[in-house]
């Protein structure tokens, strides 16, 4: 039901397109070779997926499809996965389009042929998930009188491309609870397997997909970018030194919305798993007092923005804090997380609060 509503809104959404803003600067890429283990040179994949498993699961009065992916061998629901079929009724032939639902499942009430062949692209108005060559694809064939499970492996070719649909479909939701989705205006196109980590003019590039963290701090590149939330840096970097202050809210900021899409806001113990594998696992509650303690270090940016929502122990209050966040950030175009903490001073923030958890975060950084 709530994915239903998320749908509609993000159809609805869609239909509204915003002006669309001469980017913020010239560079609107990051550079993310320190993210990840994946290498850079890019493999080619067969763009036509197969599910890596297929299980009957008993009989049923149409056909129910359940979509998975195993991750750490327990299953995840792949929702928002778009298929047409062809369907027999009295009237002929029809195609019909289906969705699956937040258990990943597709429910018909009746089918009157023998089996139905299931099509899906990976492939809608806001995103896609591509080879270098052309969108990826799944095709196939179950039958009816029948419940089956479509299987998909944490990481095998399939099984990456889906997780970087759920990713996505994680990253909307989440979105859907504080935005109307009008600053998304241009397509972002998730390129994978690519030659590195990295994002660049609407297009997000991963060398691994089921690295959850890395797709997520990649794909809140191209959020910030689309939401003009701030500058960007240009150039490597890396994750416990002090650099230039775009570099450190562009990437501290990408850092923090892939924990917000994948983490509880009450974990006491928030931590990303792939991210850095020179100091994984990251975690966002206590910075390593090793970790350059200034306000132009990303990991300290990601907390800083952390703890601004997570403050409080009760969920709703947490995710009140996380719609004004994004509310109050939107089209900010800071260029320091310093001009991002004043903006949200200036717009009404408790400023006793923003300065306790700026001294918290950057114990170097006196303001
Ligand atoms: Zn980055």
């Amino acid at each position: 039901m709530k994915t239903k509503l998320h749908l509609l809104l993000f159809i609805l959404s869609f239909t509204t397109t915003s002006l669309a803003l001469p980017p913020l600067s010239p560079v609107r890429s990051s550079d993310d070779r320190q993210l990840s283990r994946g290498s850079t040179r890019a493999l080619e994949f067969n763009e036509a997926l197969l599910p890596d498993g297929m299980q009957n699961m008993g009989t049923h009065p149409g056909a129910q499809i359940q979509v998975i992916r195993l991750v750490k061998n327990a299953p995840t629901a792949v929702t928002g996965l778009r298929f047409k079929t062809v369907m027999n009724t009295r009237l002929g032939a029809r195609q019909v389009d289906l969705i699956t639902d937040a258990s990943g499942t597709i429910t018909l009430p009746s089918c009157s042929q023998s089996t139905l062949v299931l099509q899906s692209e990976f492939r809608e108005p806001r995103y896609g998930i591509s080879s270098r060559r052309k969108y990826y694809s799944l095709r196939v064939e179950v039958p009816c009188q029948a419940k089956t499970v479509l299987v998909f492996k944490e990481d095998s070719p399939a099984g990456q491309v889906v997780s970087i649909h759920q990713v996505i479909q994680r990253a909307i939701a989440t979105l859907a609870q504080v935005s109307d989705f009008k600053f998304w205006d241009r397509p972002i196109r998730f390129i994978f397997p690519s030659d590195g980590d990295y994002y660049s003019n609407d297009q997000v590039n991963l060398t691994l997909g089921h690295q959850w963290d890395v797709v997520g701090h990649e794909m809140g590149h191209a959020i910030y970018d689309q939401a003009r939330i701030g500058l960007f840096g240009g150039g490597s970097h890396k994750i416990d030194e002090c650099y230039t202050n775009a570099m450190a809210l562009s990437e501290g900021w990408a850092s923090f919305f892939s924990g917000w899409i994948h983490i509880d806001l009450r974990d006491p113990d928030a931590k990303f798993e792939y991210l850095v594998p020179r100091r994984a696992p990251i975690r966002f509650e206590h910075v390593p007092s090793d970790v350059c303690g200034k306000s132009t270090n990303e990991w300290r940016v990601n907390s800083f923005f952390w703890d601004l929502i997570d403050l409080n122990a009760d969920g709703e209050v947490s995710q009140i804090a996380a719609k004004r966040l994004w509310d109050d950030m939107l089209d900010a175009r800071a260029g320091s997380v310093k001009a991002a903490a004043e903006r949200l001073m200036s717009r009404g923030w408790d400023k006793s609060q923003v300065l306790q958890v700026w001294k918290l975060n950057f114990p170097q950084d006196a303001r």
